[in-house]
């Protein structure tokens, strides 16, 4: 990299986000100067409305957000085709993120219930990970990214190496940081065991359990996490909730149905805010 220029040209794009992610790019400030120095940022409308000219090809793309839209369809279709090599960053852009809470509900009655002419919403019916509709070169998982995550991906890049992304849970980043274990000794509920390590077991550093927004690690062992969830104390439906929120999609392929569960209404019972 680059291919046919003298410097690589970066693209930062949004999808349906909070935009939280693109903050976590402009959080990097110092490393952020020394990567414009090695880098054209091509295309980052978060940080600046200044576009270079050409529409692509670009050699990195950044990509937050899930596809949520039909424009968001059409529009991924491009960025892939305009990027040598697409970076999904974030909860929403690798898994569907909070908003794939509507997979298991009916948009159209959120849509009725939530705006006075529904008509003008162009919703789809399910929010999907970006790998859902295009080739992903690689993904940095969480709710937001982890900084550091981001620049040892964009430098492993510029040197032309492969990115190294964990696929390990954040157990071990506990004990790589000496963390005590919440659950071993505090009996705080935790999904350390079953979550991506990339964040620096931020949680547990601080005595709270992990509530999983880097999304499941490779292989995770769902099935032996939900028991020892139950023997300290959680009942079932807060252990679906658990496995409901930013990685809800993702987590509940592997919790067979059960954060699906969580996410719909109660039978009988309507959603907060629909009126009735
Ligand atoms: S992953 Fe989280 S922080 Fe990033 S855009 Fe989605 S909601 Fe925002
Ligand atoms: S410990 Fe878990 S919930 Fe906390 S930041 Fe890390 S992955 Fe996210």
């Amino acid at each position: 990299m680059p291919a046919d220029s003298a410097r690589p040209r970066l693209a930062v794009w949004k999808l349906a986000s909070c935009d939280g992610c693109q903050l976590t790019v402009l959080d990097c400030q110092d490393e952020l100067l020394a990567l414009a120095g090695e880098m054209d940022i091509a295309h980052f409308t978060e940080a600046t409305s200044a576009e270079l000219p050409g529409p692509g090809p670009f050699d990195v793309s950044l990509v937050e957000g899930s596809v949520s839209t039909p424009a968001d369809a059409a529009r991924i279709k491009q960025i892939r085709a305009d990027s040598r090599t697409l970076v999904t960053i974030g909860a929403c852009a690798t898994a569907g993120g909070i908003q794939a809470l509507r997979n298991f509900g009916d948009v159209a009655e959120f849509a009725s219930t939530v705006y006075a002419r529904p008509d003008y919403i162009a919703a789809l019916a399910t929010s999907t990970p970006v790998s859902s509709h295009v080739p992903v070169d690689f993904e940095l998982p969480g709710c937001p990214i982890d900084k550091h995550e981001l620049i040892g991906l964009l430098s492993a890049l510029l040197a032309g190496r492969e990115p190294r992304i964990p696929g390990h849970s954040v157990c071990e980043q506990c004990k790589l940081r000496g963390t005590a274990c919440v659950m071993v000794a505090r009996g705080t509920p935790c999904l350390g065991p079953v979550t991506q390590a990339g964040c620096g077991a931020i949680c547990p550093a601080f005595g709270r359990g992990c509530y999983g927004c880097f999304g499941p690690m490779t292989a995770p062992n769902v099935g032996a996490l939900v028991p020892w969830l139950g023997r300290l104390g959680m009942p079932d439906s807060d252990i679906r909730r658990v496995f409901a929120t930013f990685n809800v999609a993702a987590f509940d392929r592997l919790a067979g149905g059960s954060a699906a569960a969580a996410a719909r209404p109660e039978p009988g019972r309507r959603h907060p805010g629909s009126g009735a």
